[in-house]
Formats: C-alpha cells, sequence, structure tokens
C-alpha cells in the first residue's frame, strides 16, 4: 500500500529531474554594419545607431548579461546571458563602442565580440589597427577571427593561413587571445570544423537557432547566430532576446 504522501515525493522526484535539466536557450546575435544605410550594399546588413541603441536599452533595463566567449562558461552562471556578435570589421563598428561606453552603468557592463578579417584590416572602411587596440583595451570588445580573407571555407585548401594567420595576426594587434572564428557566409562542413579545432575553441555559424547545450562533440564549433537586421523592430528584438 502506498501512501499519498508518497505518491507525491514519487512526483516530485520524476518531474524535478526534469525541471532541473530543462534546456537554458541563449542568444547569440550577429550584426553588421551599424549605420545609417546610404544606399550601398544590402540593406539588412545594416541597423541605424539609433536602433542599435535603442536595442542596448533594452537589455540594460531588463537585466541582461552580455558575455563574451572568453566567458563562455558563465552562460549558466548570470542571469539572461546574450552574445552580440560583429562581422566584418567596419569601422562603423566604433559606434558600438560609443554606445556602450555612453549606456554602461555599475551593473550594466556591455560587452561585444568583433569578428574582423585579418587583411582587411586598416582598409578605409575597415577597423584600424589602433582603433582594434583600443576597443580590445577597453575590455568591452573581445577582437576574433573571421578568417585572413573572408573564403568560402569549405572551398579552399590552405587552413592553415586562414586560421592560423588570422589568429596569429589578430593577437599580435590586441595582444589578447583569439580562440573564437566565426566562419565566413556561415558556411562550414566537418573538415572547416576539424580545422578549425587545431586553431581555436570555437567556431560560429548562422544557423538561425538559440544555442542550447545538447553534448554532441563539435556543439562548440556549431554556434548558431540569430540575424538582428534593418528591419527588425523594438518589438522584434524582445521577441528574439527572449527565446522567440
Ligand atoms: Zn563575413
Amino acid at each position: 500500500m502506498v501512501k499519498y504522501s508518497e505518491v507525491i515525493w514519487m512526483l516530485v522526484l520524476f518531474f524535478l529531474p526534469s525541471q532541473a535539466w530543462a534546456q537554458q536557450k541563449v542568444p547569440i546575435l550577429i550584426y553588421h554594419s551599424i549605420d545609417e544605410f546610404q544606399g550601398q550594399g544590402s540593406k539588412e546588413l545594416y541597423v541605424t545607431p539609433e536602433n542599435f541603441e535603442k536595442q542596448m536599452i533594452y537589455l540594460r533595463d531588463h537585466g541582461f548579461s552580455l558575455l563574451t566567449f572568453e566567458h563562455w562558461q558563465d552562460t549558466s552562471k548570470v542571469k539572461k546571458p546574450i552574445f552580440l556578435t560583429f562581422d566584418d570589421g567596419y569601422k562603423n563598428n566604433m559606434k558600438v563602442y560609443s554606445i556602450f561606453e555612453k549606456l554602461k552603468t555599475d551593473q550594466f557592463r556591455p560587452t561585444a565580440t568583433f569578428f574582423v578579417i585579418s587583411d582587411f584590416i586598416g582598409r578605409s572602411n575597415r577597423l584600424s589597427k589602433a582603433e582594434l587596440k583600443k576597443l580590445a583595451d577597453s575590455g568591452m570588445v573581445s577582437v576574433q577571427s573571421h578568417t585572413a580573407t573572408h573564403p568560402d571555407l569549405t572551398k579552399i585548401t590552405n587552413y592553415k593561413e586562414e586560421l592560423e594567420g588570422a589568429r596569429d595576426a589578430i593577437k599580435s594587434i590586441t595582444g589578447k587571445p583569439v580562440i573564437a572564428v566565426a566562419y565566413p557566409y556561415g558556411s562550414f562542413n566537418s573538415k572547416v570544423m576539424e580545422e578549425a579545432k587545431k586553431y581555436y575553441s570555437f567556431g560560429l555559424s548562422t544557423t538561425p537557432q538559440y544555442y542550447s547545450e545538447n553534448g554532441l562533440k563539435n556543439e562548440l564549433f556549431l554556434l548558431p547566430r540569430i540575424y538582428i537586421k534593418y528591419s527588425t523592430s523594438i518589438s522584434d528584438f524582445e521577441k528574439i532576446v527572449n527565446g522567440g
């Protein structure tokens, strides 16, 4: 004969672990240019500084913790973890820095990861060495790798130059570890992941999903990212950062 209280306990024990194991959905956002759209290139790859600032105010006022990949382990420890990433190293990304400077408080410490193309550093529309050093020194921006020349990594063989070369070039500018690579065009396969693993701890795709730990062998080289676009409204943004 099972007592009523025992049944309750059995139910509690049955449901507790599933609660405890409930997977956290971590948004890793991807941006490109933070600027007014001037008619050149793809409009959806721009977010205006005004919209970006509103998005950051939303994150600040709703208790999000902005992380970079050096602090990956903190995703399971902090409140509302979120990663902001910026690809291609455009000069207009200095606006990210100035908006962070403006919005930071003792509680809100904004951070972002800039994935730069090492051979493009210093071109007229890209961040310069001095800017990258300043960003890295600020502690608000982690400068990471988007390869040396932005090839489709599934179509090349010179992985050492593209992956190790870019890593070492960026590290020589910032003096900080380069541990993550964003695959150009989000393009990768098992060979690309195997090569990326030789030089990095993280590989980022553009698969439009949230990150949830799944225990797969290569999960840190399959990190998904969600686009924030020109057309993303603040209510779209709220939905995205709160799990869709
Ligand atoms: Zn790119």
